[in-house]
């Protein structure tokens, strides 16, 4: 253990270098997360914060691959800034949350497909509030012309009495396949330059299980991330929880209304008692619950967090995933009444502007950082190339 002016003469001296291989890190963004590392590394205070610094200390220098890995492993939880010694005014100027902010839109935007799509993160509310107009305006226009009215109820609330099941299929089938499909092969690229082994089982269910409690969230003494201020605080984890399981479960709901339409020939109407609208209302009312309360957090956040270019991208994205939740619950409310028309092609204008900008906005987060999860659990059962004692692969 060194003493503690040791280490700050050595951050110091990293500090003062250059920051490395700059033919491999052009971007600014890049090279500036490069060089707080370099002082992280020779400070290593943080290191039982998050994965992020044991998987910083297996490296001396930090290239793209490096920088855009520890960037997706970072899940912006703020802890590493407020106990940092070398934050803002402090000349390292270290800034670990934000500078990670900025190099994760710059990996969705290279790993965009199409490549040229991922300018779309740059403008990335303005391209939520296009898709949103396309969305309601389409679903709009589809019910007065198949229907010659928004206001009008149909007997026990029938969706398909405005549209069609087969159109929905059409409609949805190929967007979300697209989505699928974009998404899918920008991960399958940021994977391949990360040259990581073989997954195995265990490595799998160890990053499975990062994901599913959103363990990065707990400040890594179980306390929760910092939001407004120093405090700790596990509000933040229990929202995204919220919103992410009742994503799921909505998602769930849908499938299995899509399974047994086509493979079972059950159609809406379906009693209040059965799967779909029980998946559907739980998983709306904690969409409904997580996203008011990341709204919140994200009002009262600590601006030194993140980056500000990114709060459209961030609230836009909570925004739509609310309009969908309460649009939804008000359908399952109030779908034997006349407004169900409008309700429903409110909600499915919204449903079809998540699914068309869902390889471009805020929803990348979530698999790139699935895919650096995997490469730590992969990365922290092989012996460390430093060959320095290493306590994280015990
Ligand atoms: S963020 Fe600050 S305190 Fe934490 S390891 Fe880096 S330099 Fe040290
Ligand atoms: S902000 Fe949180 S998750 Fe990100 S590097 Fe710092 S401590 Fe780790």
């Amino acid at each position: 253990m060194q003493p503690l002016d040791a280490l700050i003469r050595e951050a110091g001296a990293w500090a003062d270098r250059p920051a490395p291989a700059p033919a491999a890190l052009a971007p600014d963004d890049e090279a500036e997360v490069a060089r707080m590392l370099q002082i992280c590394n020779a400070c290593r205070y943080c290191e039982g914060f998050c994965a992020v610094f044991p998987a910083m200390t297996r490296r001396l220098e930090f290239g793209k691959a490096d920088v855009h890995y520890l960037a997706n492993l970072c899940h912006n939880c703020g802890a590493c800034l407020h106990a940092c010694q070398y934050a803002p005014p402090h000349e390292f100027a270290v800034n670990i949350p934000r500078a990670m902010a900025r190099v994760r839109v710059r990996t969705y935007q290279d790993y965009a497909w199409p490549r040229a799509f991922g300018a779309l993160y740059a403008r990335n509310g303005l391209t939520l509030a296009v898709a949103l107009a396309f969305g309601l305006a389409l679903f709009l226009a589809l019910a007065l012309a198949l229907r010659g009215t928004l206001w009008q109820a149909s007997p026990g609330g029938d969706f398909d009495a405005v549209f069609p099941h087969t159109l929905m299929v059409a409609v949805f089938t190929p967007v979300f396949l697209a989505a699928v499909l974009a998404l899918g092969l920008g991960i399958r690229g940021f994977w391949r330059d990360q040259a990581v082994g073989p997954a195995a089982a265990p490595a799998a269910a160890e990053a499975a299980r990062a994901v599913a409690t959103l363990k990065y969230l707990d400040g890594g003494h179980g306390q929760g991330c910092n939001n407004a201020d120093d405090a700790f605080t596990l509000a933040r984890r229990r929202f995204h929880q919220s919103t992410f399981y009742g994503f799921l479960l909505c998602f769930l709901s849908t499938s299995v209304a899509t399974i047994e339409a086509d493979l079972m020939g059950w159609k809406a109407p379906y009693a209040y008692t059965s799967l779909v609208p029980l998946l559907g209302i739980a998983g709306g009312i904690a969409l409904v619950v997580g996203t008011v309360g990341l709204w919140r957090l994200n009002l009262q956040r600590d601006p030194m967090q993140g980056a500000v270019a990114q709060q459209a991208m961030d609230r836009g994205f909570i925004a739509l995933l609310f309009l969908i939740a309460t649009s939804g619950l008000l359908l399952a409310a109030l779908r034997a009444t006349a407004s169900m028309p409008l309700l429903l092609a409110v909600h499915l204008g919204a449903v079809i502007a998540f699914f068309v900008t869902l390889p471009y906005g805020k929803f990348a987060h979530g698999p790139f950082r699935a895919a650096a999860l995997l490469k730590w659990a992969v990365e922290r059962r092989q012996p460390s190339n430093l060959l320095i004692d290493d306590e994280s692969t015990a």
